[in-house]
């Protein structure tokens, strides 16, 4: 595999940095973002080490958006009063991506949570990394792949 040992990403792949998994066989594989914008915002990643959408190639992109829509269905059966979702990629530096390693955010939305992106700094301090937290999270999604 394509890896690169200063991305936490691929840390996380190789077991040398923790992550609660949604789905953690395969070319692409999810875990809980540690900074989550909202409860439930989950990674999408490629396991193999690339900066850009378009360095992937074209089965990997695929299996991307399949794997993201597989979670994102099991997102709207867990969470009944009506989820709605941000499928999000920040592809290169400009485009606010601060880990090199593509990666799909899936974050759950309500109408009324008054998330705002410009605000994601803020956010982040908001909410402490909680493990027990996203290993529930985790489970909870995987019993609905
Ligand atoms: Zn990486």
């Amino acid at each position: 595999m394509d890896q690169n040992n200063n991305c936490i990403f691929c840390q996380i792949l190789a077991g040398k940095a923790p992550a609660a998994w949604v789905i953690e066989k395969g070319p692409v594989v999810a875990f809980m973002d540690i900074f989550p914008l909202r409860p439930g915002h989950v990674l999408v990643i490629p396991r193999d080490h690339h900066p850009l959408v378009t360095q992937l190639d074209e089965s990997t992109r695929g299996q991307l958006m399949e794997t993201g829509n597989r979670i994102a269905r099991a997102m709207r059966e867990l969470y009944p009063e009506g989820t709605d979702i941000n499928w999000l990629i920040n592809d290169g530096k400009a485009a606010w991506q601060h880990v090199p390693h593509v990666h799909l955010h899936l974050i759950p939305r309500t109408g009324r949570d008054n998330l705002r992106f410009m605000g994601r700094i803020a956010t982040r301090f908001l909410h402490k990394p909680d493990m027990a937290q996203f290993e529930a999270d985790a489970r909870r999604l995987r019993k609905l792949l």
